[in-house]
C-alpha cells in the first residue's frame, strides 16, 4: 500500500485504446490515475493515432498517449491499481472483441528505479523501438533520461523510420 513516508517518485505512464471509445476510455483512466492514493497527474501528452502492429485481422488504429504522474505507490502496488482500472473500463463486451484493446496502460518508466520482475519489467523494456510511445513522450520530457537508456529525444532521434509509419496527431485534448 502507499506508504506515506515514501518519496515521490516521477512516473511516466503510456496509455492506449483501439476499442469502442478511445477518447473516453483515455480520460476516464486518466481521472482514475488522479485519484489513485498518494498520486498525481503532473502532465499528460498530446495524443497520436498510431496504426495497430503485427496484428492478422485488421483492428482500429489506436490513440496513444502519456502523461507523467507523482506516486508514493510502490511500482507494484501502482501496476495492480493500474490492472484494475484497465479491467473497469476494459470489459469486452463479447468474445469476438477479445484481441483489440479497450484499454492498456504501461508503466513506462518509475523514477530512476530498474525493475526485472515476471510481472513488471521497468524501464518498459520495448519503450526504445516505438514511436507511439517515444512520440507523445517526447513531447513532455524529451530531456529525461531513461534509467539504462537514454534521454527521450535522443531515443526518438535514435528511432527506425519504420517505427514511425502512420503515426498522426490526433488533436484530442485529454487534459481533465
Ligand atoms: P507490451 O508490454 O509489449 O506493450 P501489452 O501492453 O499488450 O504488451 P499486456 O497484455 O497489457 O501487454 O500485459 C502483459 C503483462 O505485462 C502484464 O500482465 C504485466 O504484468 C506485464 N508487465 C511487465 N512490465 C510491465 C510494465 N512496465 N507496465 C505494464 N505491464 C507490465
Ligand atoms: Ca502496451
Ligand atoms: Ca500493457
Amino acid at each position: 500500500m502507499m506508504d506515506t513516508n515514501a518519496q515521490r517518485q516521477l512516473v511516466g505512464l503510456g496509455l492506449g485504446a483501439n476499442l469502442g471509445d478511445p477518447e473516453t476510455a483515455l480520460k476516464e483512466a486518466l481521472r482514475r490515475i488522479q485519484s489513485l492514493p498518494g498520486t498525481q497527474i503532473e502532465v499528460i501528452s498530446p495524443t497520436y493515432w498510431t496504426p495497430p502492429w503485427s496484428v492478422n485481422e485488421p483492428q482500429p488504429d489506436y490513440l496513444n498517449a502519456a502523461c507523467l504522474i507523482s506516486t508514493q505507490l510502490n511500482p507494484n502496488d501502482l501496476l495492480v491499481a493500474l490492472q484494475v482500472i484497465e479491467h473497469a473500463l476494459g470489459r469486452v463486451r463479447g468474445p469476438e472483441q477479445y484481441a483489440a484493446r479497450t484499454l492498456d496502460l504501461d508503466i513506462l518508466f518509475f523514477g530512476e528505479q530498474r525493475i526485472d520482475e515476471a510481472n513488471l519489467e521497468v524501464p518498459h523494456p520495448r519503450l526504445a523501438e516505438r514511436g507511439f510511445v517515444l512520440l507523445p513522450l517526447a513531447d513532455i520530457a524529451p530531456n529525461l533520461e531513461i534509467p539504462g537508456l537514454d534521454r527521450v529525444d535522443y531515443l526518438l532521434e535514435a528511432l527506425d523510420e519504420e517505427a514511425l509509419d502512420g503515426i498522426r496527431p490526433a488533436k484530442i485534448d485529454l487534459s481533465l
